[in-house]
């Protein structure tokens, strides 16, 4: 294996690691905790001439950049800041959007993971086993169909409208869908058994460094545009990773971390009433899971129903919002909806409803005086332009090779079938 420009650090015990492309945790006998990378390049210079999220290059856990990479715009907002009231907010735009060159095949930010993720592999020995909520599946699909690279996409039967593409899926990606009622979390827990078989390896969702520093280039685009890490950093959040990247970048760039302030749906938002139990000093965990299925699905927003996110875990979603004084708020459908209509009044494209929540929550504390007019704002939007995207272009609907009922997923029999896909 070829030198890496970086090593693993445990958020726990410190030990390092040399990476050889695929390991997710600390080896050592303790709590939870993230492992970080480390570069050897302490001060980053963006690479002239890369497009894309390789700019980066020297802060990425990579060995290969793909062609056509992903990245994120970032733009100074004028008719959402004047209506708001701010001086200084930017936008992190990831989506459809040609006139500002966007152009993300999936119209999400998991282009940005799945490009780490994979080009982190630099041998890639086995299956790539990854599950989804539905957006991060569509942007493996694509790039593993890219780079013919062998993978297995576990989502929830409801989410498959989301994997529509523009081009055909590559014979090497195959896609599981569970029904009965499954969500995300059932899609984490099935893809997770998968991952034990001979010849199959987790992508470990938060877990890999490849991931987490993929979504990090958001926080590196935004400082480079605008010379400086933001005052606030505005996110809604199913699992967190994309805000605990973007802390761990304002780390590594050394410079103090925005404040992070994340939003959920309030009809089911467990990261928002764990993080308020913790404020009142009577902390509740995220078990009870399955009295949350309901609670899950009855959401009017899939992609944030994440019913184990990286709560409590060393380096994680609680560690990140004490450290940089942030806070997770909760917002209704009704307030998400007046944010997505006022995004495309003011600034001229369509969002996404997940997105909305992040806005709801901007209006929310610009509105309330929480946060200074003349403070530098980010506001992360991740599915802009799909609206568009669908008049623009023709998509091909995805069909799942193998749909079970998410009862099934618990036999044996339903490994037995999945490994015999590849
Ligand atoms: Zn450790």
């Amino acid at each position: 294996m070829s030198a890496r420009h970086y090593l693993l650090r445990c958020t726990a015990c410190a030990r390092s690691y040399t990476d050889d492309g695929h390991r997710l945790t600390c080896s050592e006998p303790h709590e939870p905790a993230y492992l970080r990378t480390e570069y050897v390049t302490k001060s980053l210079l963006p690479r002239e001439g890369e497009a894309g999220l390789f700019r980066y290059r020297d802060w990425l856990p990579v060995t290969e950049a793909t062609a056509n990479a992903p990245g994120t715009v970032i733009y100074r907002s004028r008719g959402l800041a004047a209506r708001l009231g701010l001086s200084e907010l930017w936008i992190a735009f990831h989506g459809y959007w040609p006139e500002r060159g966007a152009f993300a095949e999936t119209a999400t930010f998991k282009e940005l993971e799945a490009a780490t993720v994979l080009g982190r592999r630099a041998d890639r020995p086995g299956t790539l086993v990854v599950s989804s909520a539905g957006n991060t599946a569509a942007a493996f699909a694509t790039a593993c169909s890219a780079s013919q690279v062998p993978c297995v996409l576990v989502v929830p039967e409801g989410a498959l409208g989301r994997l529509a593409s523009r081009q055909p899926r590559h014979p090497c990606v195959r896609l599981v869908s569970l029904g009965g009622g499954a969500d995300y979390t059932d899609a984490i827990a099935f893809a997770a058994r998968i991952a034990t078989l001979s010849g199959f390896e987790a992508e470990g969702g938060g877990w890999n460094v490849g991931r987490r520093d993929g979504l990090a280039t958001v926080m590196l685009a935004a400082h480079e545009a605008i010379g400086r890490t933001p005052d606030h950093y505005f996110q809604a959040v199913g699992s967190g990773v994309g805000a605990i990247a973007a802390h761990e970048a304002a780390l590594r760039l050394g410079e103090e971390p925005p404040r992070l302030v994340l939003c959920q749906n309030d009809s089911y938002a467990p990261l928002h009433r764990a993080w308020s139990s913790s404020l009142s000093g009577d902390e509740i965990g995220l078990a009870d899971l399955d009295g949350d299925r309901a609670g899950a699905h009855a959401s009017t927003t899939p992609e944030l129903t994440n019913r184990q996110p990286p709560y409590t875990v060393r380096g994680g979603v609680r560690d990140v919002l004490k450290e940089s004084g942030g806070t997770l708020v909760a917002m209704n459908d009704a307030a998400a909806a007046t944010a997505m209509e006022l995004f495309s009044e003011c600034e001229g494209i369509d969002i996404e409803r997940p997105a909305a929540f992040a806005v709801a929550a901007l209006r929310q504390e610009a509105e309330g005086g929480l946060i200074a007019r003349d403070a530098v704002v980010l506001l992360n939007i991740t599915g802009g332009g799909r609206e568009r995207f669908r008049r623009d272009h023709t998509l091909i609907p995805a069909v799942a090779d193998v749909r079970m009922h998410r009862e099934q997923a618990l036999s044996a029999d339903a490994l037995d079938l999945v490994g015999r896909l590849t």
